[in-house]
C-alpha cells in the first residue's frame, strides 16, 4: 500500500493560522513581533527565499524588514548592520540568508547576532542550548521536521532513526532532537560505508543530502517515516528531493513530497520562533499576554 503523504504545505498553514492568533495578541498588546532578514548578494534562489519569508511574516502580522547589501560586502560592514539590529528594540529576529559569499565566513556573521534574536537558531549559544537540552531557539527546518514526524501521531520514543546528512543547520540538530524524542540514532555522511545497510533498519528516515536520488526505493524499510529535507533541481528544471519518491512511496508508511514538504515548514517555523522571542521581550517588559 502507498505511503500516507505528510502534506506540509496544509501543516504549515495550520501552524501559521495557530500562531497567528499569538501575533495578533503581541500586536494588540502593543509589540508588534519584528523580524529583519538579511541578504548578502544577488544569489537568485536565496532571493526567491527571503521574498517568500517576507510575504509569510506578513500573513501572521509580524512586521518585516528586508535589508539588502551588496556581494562584495565586507565583513565589517554586514557585523555593524548587525550590531544596529541587535540594539534595535523593535527587531525580534534577525535571520542572515545562507550561503553568504565565499569571503564571507558565516561563522562570524552568526556569532555576532544577538542569541536572544537568533530566530535561526544557528548561534554556537542556541546550537549549545539544543545540545545540553536547555531552551532556546530550536533551528527552524529541524524544528519543522519533528512537527511532521509528530503529526504521523506514532510515538518515536525507542524508534531506530537515521538521519543522513551531518550539517549544523539539518542534519546535526535533526539527529539531536530526535535523540531528545527517545529515538536511537544513527547520523550517517559521505563517509558512511554501506549506507543502504543502515537506512534499511530505519523507522525514521531522513535525508538530508542535496543529491537528488540519495535514497532510492529499497533502501527504505517497510512501513517508515521518511522526511525528505532536500531540495534539487534536475536538469529539466523539476525540484525533486534526495529521496527517490515513486519508489519509496511504495514501501515507507509516510513519505513527505518535494515541493510542498518541509520547505513550507521551514518557513512555518521561523514564524513562530519569531513570534516567541516577541513574546520573551513582551514579558520581560512586564506585558501581560494571557497565552
Ligand atoms: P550540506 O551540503 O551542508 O550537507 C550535506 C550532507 O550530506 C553532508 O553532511 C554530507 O556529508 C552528506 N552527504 C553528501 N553526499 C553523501 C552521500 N553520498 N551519502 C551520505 N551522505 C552524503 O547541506 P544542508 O544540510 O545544508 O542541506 C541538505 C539539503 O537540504 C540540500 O538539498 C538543501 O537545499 C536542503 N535544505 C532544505 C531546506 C528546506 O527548508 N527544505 C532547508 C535547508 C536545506 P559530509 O559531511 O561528509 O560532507
Amino acid at each position: 500500500m502507498a505511503a500516507s503523504v505528510i502534506d506540509g504545505k496544509q501543516l504549515a498553514q495550520a501552524l501559521r493560522t495557530r500562531w497567528k492568533l499569538r501575533a495578533d495578541r503581541l500586536n494588540a498588546a502593543g509589540v508588534a513581533p519584528g523580524l529583519a532578514v538579511v541578504l548578502v548578494g544577488d544569489n537568485p534562489a536565496s532571493q526567491v527565499y527571503v521574498r517568500n519569508k517576507i510575504k509569510a511574516c506578513g500573513e501572521v502580522g509580524i512586521r518585516s524588514e528586508e535589508h539588502v547589501l551588496a556581494a562584495d560586502s565586507s565583513l565589517e560592514t554586514v557585523l555593524a548592520l548587525i550590531d544596529r539590529l541587535n540594539s534595535d528594540a523593535g527587531i525580534h529576529g534577525i535571520l542572515v540568508q545562507l550561503p553568504l559569499p565565499a569571503h564571507l565566513a558565516s561563522a562570524a556573521v552568526i556569532a555576532r547576532i544577538s542569541p536572544d534574536k537568533d530566530v535561526d537558531g544557528l548561534h554556537v549559544h542556541n546550537m549549545g542550548s539544543l545540545l545540553s537540552g536547555q531552551p532556546g531557539f530550536v533551528p527552524c527546518t529541524p524544528a519543522g521536521v519533528m512537527e511532521m514526524l509528530n503529526t504521523t501521531g506514532v510515538n518515536l520514543r525507542g524508534l531506530e532513526a537515521v538521519v543522513v546528512g551531518r550539517s549544523n543547520i539539518v542534519g546535526k540538530p535533526v539527529a539531536l532532537l530526535l535523540l531528545q524524542a527517545g529515538a536511537t540514532v544513527t547520523l550517517c555522511h559521505s563517509q558512511t560505508k554501506d549506507l543502504a545497510q543502515h537506512t534499511r533498519r530505519a523507522d525514521i528516515l531522513v535525508a538530508a543530502v542535496g543529491k537528488a536520488n540519495s535514497i532510492s526505493g529499497d533502501m527504505v524499510k517497510p512501513g517508515a517515516m521518511v522526511i525528505d529535507v532536500g531540495i534539487n533541481r534536475t536538469p529539466e528544471g523539476k525540484l525533486v528531493g534526495d529521496v527517490d519518491y515513486a519508489a519509496a512511496r511504495e514501501r515507507a508508511g509516510w513519505i513527505t513530497p518535494v515541493p510542498g514538504g518541509v520547505g513550507p515548514m521551514t518557513i512555518a517555523m521561523l514564524l513562530c520562533n519569531a513570534i516567541l522571542s516577541a513574546e520573551r521581550c513582551a514579558v520581560a517588559r512586564g506585558i501581560r499576554l494571557d497565552i
